[in-house]
């Protein structure tokens, strides 16, 4: 820990009144010969942020400054950063993510996003320093500058920041399933991480079909490059559109009370349904052996992204002009408070990003 350094954040302090975030300030982890210090700029607010605000992952620590799709400028690198690369000043990228070992077999093999030491940017445990981390909801912030990545020139700061959490998590995904042109994929949930995924695949030359409960979300939906789109509300969906998909990416939260087997009957067979987001660890899943076995399916997850996947998405979201539908709104206690309320009310289109730094802190 560096008690001579002080970091100013906005955070929980109590779990009974999480949705009353407070202003706290924290000793950061030590400058490490890796690390890179980075003034924040904008910072995306995640349904993951909700989560772990409100100790739907249990109540690991307070104070709690949230926050995982930050975007800021360098202002301090360790001795040892590869200065071909990172120069002070420039624009950079944190995810969720924050350091991996670096040595295991995951590691090594690329998929540092699946290291089991990986440490969290927040609800994280510094191995080095023993610090407990704290997001982006902060004036600044310390990181292994593996995990830092550069902001293409072409990508405001305001669309770059959701980019970093539910860009990557929604691209990686439609990667691992090698969507292309013409491949019919179908986004579970329009959302912060579904709008970002329909745009993604769309990009990527897929077909999309948007599927949500209700009609509400139609006409966006189709304005996010979606050609079909499917209620389930609507008695009947999944025979009507049976063996019409061969990606369905599930970008909702919550899947209390959802069949899987109805849904499933959408793709063709050796269809892939993937699942890409964090909900409460009480959710299960129900699904029938039978299906899986009749129709050849695969069912999988994944995790955000690794620091190459993470490049390439911000590469592929400049050069085709990806921009997330953002609502930006400057940090303060009180809009912290409200953005995390109308999250909670689905009242987002569809991602807030926190700016305004400079007046909070
Ligand atoms: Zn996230
Ligand atoms: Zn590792």
């Amino acid at each position: 820990m560096d008690t001579s350094t002080t970091f100013n954040a906005i955070g929980v302090l109590d779990f009974d009144k999480w949705l009353e975030p407070k202003k706290f300030s924290y000793n950061p982890a030590s400058m490490g010969p890796l690390s890179i210090e980075i003034s924040i700029d904008a910072c995306g607010i995640c349904g993951s942020d909700i989560h772990a605000a409100a100790g739907d992952w249990g109540r690991a620590y307070t104070p709690l400054a949230v926050g995982h799709e930050i975007i800021g400028r360098i202002v301090s690198l360790g001795d040892e950063v590869d200065k071909s690369k990172f120069h002070l000043g420039d624009r950079v990228g944190v995810g969720p993510v924050c350091d991996c070992c670096h040595e295991c077999n995951r590691c090594k093999d690329h998929k540092e996003v699946n290291c089991k030491k990986g440490v969290l940017t927040y609800l994280g445990v510094d191995p080095k320093t023993g610090v407990k981390t704290q997001g982006g909801y902060a004036d600044r912030i310390r990181v292994d500058s593996r995990w830092v990545f550069k902001i293409p020139d072409a990508l405001e700061s305001k669309h770059a920041a959701p980019l970093l959490c539910g860009g990557i998590t929604g691209f990686k995904p439609l990667l691992t399933a090698k969507v292309g042109k013409g491949t019919k994929v179908g986004i579970v949930g329009i959302g912060g991480i579904g709008h970002m995924t329909m745009l993604f695949a769309k990009a990527l030359g897929a077909e999309v079909t948007a599927i949500s409960r209700s009609n509400r979300k139609k006409d966006d939906a189709f304005e996010l490059g979606a050609s079909d789109y499917i209620a389930t509300a609507e008695e009947g969906y999944e025979l009507k559109n049976a063996d019409s998909l061969d990606v369905l990416v599930v970008t909702t939260s919550s899947f209390s009370g959802s069949n899987l087997d109805k849904m499933l009957t959408l793709l063709k067979p050796a269809g892939r349904m993937i699942f890409i987001t964090a909900p409460p660890m009480d959710e299960k899943l129900t699904v029938t052996p039978m299906t899986m076995l009749m129709n050849d399916y695969v069912i999988s997850g994944s995790a955000s992204g690794s620091p190459h996947e993470i490049e390439y998405m911000l590469e592929f979201a400049a050069k085709h002009d990806i921009k997330p539908w953002v609502e930006t709104i400057d940090i303060s206690e009180p809009n912290v408070a409200k953005s995390w309320q109308r999250m909670l009310d689905g009242d987002v289109k569809y991602r807030f990003v926190l700016t305004g730094y400079d007046k909070c802190f």
